[in-house]
């Protein structure tokens, strides 16, 4: 699909239809203000024909298959997604506002890696062994598909996130209904296409429009068997309520804060480039965000007077060159939430140290921005920003640190930084989150599960455990008479 005005169709049953919306969605570059592309806004009508046409798929086939057909067709996708690579990076960089070079890199090659794994993964789900629990019956365990998926994801990484959920799906024999953010759709829509050539028509659909009504129509469904969000935690308490009124499984990918607790032994240069990287990557839209920094009162002095000037020095530019390291953020509306979050910090007395105003150009451009808190239950210090806007605390003992790492509503993933091998494990075990990194920050692999604790959510992206997800367990029990 180009990026340009004019097509304004949505993808059901394996192919472009009209959506039933009167109206259209102008999707903006943020690093330009400019319109990019036009897309309905969806409607309880199209919900229905998703569904039924996902029903459809699973009941005439697709439920039916082998984990080796499904791992063969999830293996295709993979192809498509890197013989259309270039294509697909530029897209989520004008959508989105990432830089190019980071979309290539960074976005593309893992959407391919996760396709490849939940191939792998499709076969190899593993159960209790087939027994006689009860003597003269054989009981064994059946791993099923739910049926159909609906699948809400947000605009970060629109197209990752996105196959982060319908990747697990596919592969456990579900079909889907995906709606991408109203403000990133561009990419969803084009796999869709791509994955049409792979995929029997049905199993996979995407719809576009806003929360309401496209996003809650479908936690609503009664023909949805199971709903995965990545989104806000109140989004998450909605989709959450919703769902109660079909009893649907619930899947649910939050908000996050995430703490970096950097102690006087940590490596100077490494962790400063670590939590660069960490905190200021794709704007800080990242749920897992290196915000909350904690560095130790005796390191404080040394680590802030590496880390200012390494902030300063991020090459923020238009996403197109080559070397920009940051690019806007993604709409006015983000914007100014991420303008207002500093302003009120500000206004309760905290320093802002680093970047702490607009960036006077077209588009939606906030700087790398370094705020100094007067208290643990400040607002910035205690709510998601999501922009490229980070607190620095200085504790003074380990409890201390750890007191004030788990003392948020989120739990999705904290650092640790030191060199003390003991520490790190202890640190691994008392802090409150779905994932602690040693040394290292925002990195994630395949193989391994994603998800939070507390307010982050519930449920799990990636790894063999969101495969099991979006499965259903059967007992069945056989008499040996
Ligand atoms: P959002 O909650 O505003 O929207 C997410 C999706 O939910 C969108 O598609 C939206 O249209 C839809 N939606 C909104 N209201 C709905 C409703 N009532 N019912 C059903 N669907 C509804 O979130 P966002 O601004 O797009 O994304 C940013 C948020 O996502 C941040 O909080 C971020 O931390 C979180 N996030 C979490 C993870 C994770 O893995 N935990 C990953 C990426 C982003």
């Amino acid at each position: 699909m180009p990026i340009g005005p004019g097509r304004a169709k949505i993808f059901i049953g394996g192919e472009w239809v009209e959506s039933a919306g009167e109206t259209e969605q102008q999707i903006v570059n943020p690093a330009t203000g400019e319109v990019i592309a036009e897309v309905p806004n969806g409607t309880l009508e199209d919900v229905d024909r998703a569904v039924s046409a996902a029903r459809r798929a699973f009941d005439s086939g697709w439920g039916e298959t082998t984990p080796r057909e499904r791992g063969d067709a999830l293996l295709r996708l993979a192809d498509q997604v890197e013989s259309h690579a270039e294509e697909l990076a530029q897209m989520e960089s004008a959508n989105v506002g990432k830089p190019i070079s980071f979309a290539r890199t960074e976005e593309i090659p893992p959407m391919a890696d996760a396709l490849r794994f939940f191939a792998s993964a499709a076969r190899c789900l593993e159960g209790k062994a087939v027994s006689e629990y009860a003597a003269g019956f054989t009981s064994m365990l059946r791993r099923e598909p739910i049926g159909v998926v609906g699948s809400i994801a947000p605009w970060n990484y629109p197209l990752l996130m996105a196959i982060w959920k319908l990747g697990p799906a596919l592969a456990a024999g579900n079909t889907v209904v995906l709606k991408p953010s109203e403000w990133t759709p561009l990419s969803a829509l084009r796999f869709a296409e791509l994955a049409a050539e792979v995929l029997p028509p049905g199993v996979l659909n995407v719809i576009t429009g806003e929360g309401l009504p496209v996003g809650a129509g479908i936690v609503r469904h009664q023909g949805i068997g199971m709903v995965s969000l990545t989104g806000d935690v109140s989004t998450g308490r909605d989709v959450a309520r919703a769902a109660s009124d079909t009893l649907k499984k619930v899947h649910l990918e939050l908000g996050g804060k995430a703490p970096v607790l950097i102690f006087d032994d940590a490596a100077l240069e490494a962790t400063v480039e670590g939590v660069r990287g960490g905190a200021f990557y794709n704007s800080g839209q990242d749920c897992t965000a290196a915000t909350r920094i904690l560095v130790a009162e005796r390191f404080y002095d040394t680590f802030m007077s590496a880390f200012l000037p390494a902030v300063e020095a991020l090459k923020v530019d238009s996403p197109e060159k080559p070397e920009s390291e940051m690019g806007p953020v993604v709409s006015r509306a983000h914007l100014e939430r991420v303008a207002g979050f500093v302003d009120r910090a500000r206004g309760a007395g905290a320093e802002v140290v680093a970047g702490g105003s607009g960036i006077a150009r077209p588009g939606f451009w906030y700087p790398p921005t370094v705020v100094l808190p007067n208290s643990q239950q400040a607002e910035i210090v205690q709510r998601e920003v999501f922009g490229p806007v980070v607190t620095v605390q200085r504790f003074t003992d380990e409890d201390q640190a750890v007191t004030w790492a788990n003392s948020v509503d989120y739990g999705l993933a904290a650092s640790v930084w030191t060199r003390d091998v003991g520490r790190a494990m202890r640190l691994a075990r008392r802090l409150k989150f779905g994932t602690v990194w040693v040394n290292t920050h925002i990195l994630l692999v395949s193989e391994m599960p994603h998800g939070g604790f507390k307010q982050s959510g519930y449920g799990k992206d990636l790894s063999s455990y969101s495969v099991e997800e979006y499965t259903q367990v059967k007992h069945v029990m056989v008499s040996l008479d």
